[in-house]
């Protein structure tokens, strides 16, 4: 296997490369860079989702970088501005020792002025939303008459937003004998247009498109009723609290009602989509990035390409309507060699969508069960205990307090003590809210309490099994206890007015 060193790469970029750890190239980066560095050809490079794709365009196209020529040398296009920032992102680092190069991302949202202000100096290259590129090309911000380089990262994506005319716009300024790579895990149709269109024979480097999902992506699917899927997903998360993901829905609207269901019942949730503004997707990139969040509610489009580190789930609220977008959502997790599980909710009539999936895809499915409560419990009981087991008090305690511990509970049987302490621990857990599932399924005369799912789970509104009471393992209440903590006034997430809320409402729209 080839080592960076052997693809050519400069000694300034290897340097970059060993401090960020990157060991060995993969096997799209192997393939492509040398071509890169040294073919005058465009390149199309199909790869799986996570292998490092803006490595395997953006370091060759660092080292061609003529420092000593002012001229905007070379642009990459890509779909939203989240995946145009990450792009500059990694530029920016990968040309740290190239100080001579110059990187700069303009997208819409930002203050177009500073933008402005920033390409009066020379930018080498220039990564750009489609949209915000044309409003500066216009102003004469942006010239791309001595362009060499073109990359379109997710170039599907910027077609099914509706970029085509700004994207032949956009060429339109540029010169003929520039060079386009295209980068991108999946073919679909759009693709093969855009090669058509705008690319001279382009040399294909494709690895492992027999499979273009990601291998290290365990895939499952649920199958739970439309009105169950919000708690489905409760369950999910309550059942592993080291889960990081995003979770799919496939309008604005549905994102921003499943991200204020979440938030209501305190879980650190926040939507990602299209109708907020720069600044609040920032924030909640930023916030999701910084683990302060653990689960990001997003539409295919405004999650597309994004790289958060250690994601270990991707969810399909509800499955994309094209196979492609299976891809790249469940792409999210799985990265740099990672693994990763993605989780369909289906209806019980969509069964045949998984079959085209795995046929379609290459892939495997798994059918799975959504966590019962008593499982919940269990795996918070089990955790706890092994903590319990791990902590080490020696030193940690002044002795009286033991001794003066010891004495309160002397009547008391080791039994007698490890319940107490168990019911304590799980009224300070917090696991699930106000659930109101197993009403419903009372009141539709199926499951309810005693149903292999249900049991253990009193109700609110009838009191279920008492009010904290907890009759053993099996028995742990736990919509009793949240009914304590009082309920959080609705919040709308960051970014969404009420007013755009109800807009929504009016008018279910395709994000
Ligand atoms: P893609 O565009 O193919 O989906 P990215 O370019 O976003 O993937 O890269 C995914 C992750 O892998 C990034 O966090 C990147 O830093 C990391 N990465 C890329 N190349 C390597 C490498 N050779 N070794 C280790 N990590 C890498
Ligand atoms: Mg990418």
């Amino acid at each position: 296997m080839a080592s960076f060193k052997d693809l050519g790469l400069s000694e300034e970029i290897l340097k970059v490369l060993v401090e960020l750890g990157f060991e060995k190239p993969t096997d799209i980066q192997a393939e492509s860079i040398p071509l890169l560095l040294e073919k005058n050809k465009d390149l199309i490079g199909l790869a799986q989702t996570g292998t490092g794709k803006t490595a395997a365009f953006g370091l060759p196209l660092l080292q061609r970088i003529d420092p000593n020529n002012k001229a905007t040398q070379a642009l990459v296009l890509a779909p939203t501005r989240e995946l145009g920032q990450q792009i500059a992102e990694q530029l920016h680092t990968f040309s740290k020792y190239q100080t001579k190069v110059s990187v700069l991302a303009v997208y819409g949202g930002a203050a177009i002025v500073n933008q402005i202000k920033a390409l009066r100096k020379p930018q080498h290259v220039i990564i750009a939303t489609p949209g915000r590129l044309i409003d500066l090309i216009k102003r004469k911000a942006v010239k791309l008459d001595e362009l060499q380089y073109l990359v379109l990262d997710e170039a599907d994506e910027m077609l099914n937003m509706g970029f085509k005319e700004e994207i032949d716009k956009i060429l339109s300024y540029t010169p003929d004998d520039k060079l386009t790579w295209l980068f991108s895990a999946t073919m679909p149709d759009e693709i093969k247009r855009i090669v058509r269109k705008y690319m001279d024979q382009p040399i294909e480097v494709k690895v492992n498109t027999k499979n273009e999902v990601n291998a290290n992506i365990e895939h499952q699917y649920i199958v739970v009723r439309r009105r169950d899927k919000e708690e489905a997903l409760l369950r999910i998360l309550d059942s592993d609290p080291d889960i990081r993901g995003v979770v799919f829905c496939r309008t604005r609207l549905d994102t921003q009602d499943l991200a204020e269901f979440l938030m209501r019942r305190k879980y650190r949730a926040d939507a990602l989509h299209g109708d907020m503004s720069q600044a609040q997707r920032d924030k909640v990139m930023k916030r999701f990035k910084a683990k302060s969040l653990q689960v990001l509610i997003a539409t295919d489009v405004a999650a597309r390409g994004i790289d958060v580190n250690d994601l270990t789930h991707v969810f399909h609220f509800t499955l994309p309507d094209q196979n492609a977008y299976y891809t790249h959502r469940s792409g999210r997790t799985a990265r740099a060699g990672k693994k990763g599980v993605s989780i369909a909710f289906i209806g019980s009539s969509d069964q045949y969508k998984i079959k085209m999936l795995q046929k379609k895809l290459g892939i495997k499915f798994e059918a799975k069960e959504i966590p019962s409560a008593e499982d919940i419990v269990a795996k918070a009981v089990e955790k706890w205990c092994h903590e319990v087991l791990e902590t080490k008090t020696k030193g940690k305690l002044d002795e009286q307090l033991i001794e003066q511990a010891n004495m309160l509970f002397g009547n008391l049987s080791k039994e007698e003590l490890t319940a107490k302490v168990l019911l304590n621990e799980l009224q300070k857990l917090n696991i699930g809210s106000d659930r109101d599932l197993n009403d419903q399924l009372k009141q539709r005369g199926e499951g309810g309490r005693g149903s292999d799912r249900d049991r253990g789970r009193g109700s609110r509104r009838d009191g279920g099994g008492g009010k904290n009471k907890y009759k053993g393992k099996k028995k742990f209440d736990r919509s009793g206890r949240s009914s304590k903590g009082g309920k959080k006034k609705n919040k709308y997430p960051e970014g969404f007015s009420k007013d755009a809320k109800n807009r929504y409402k009016k008018k279910k729209k395709k994000a």
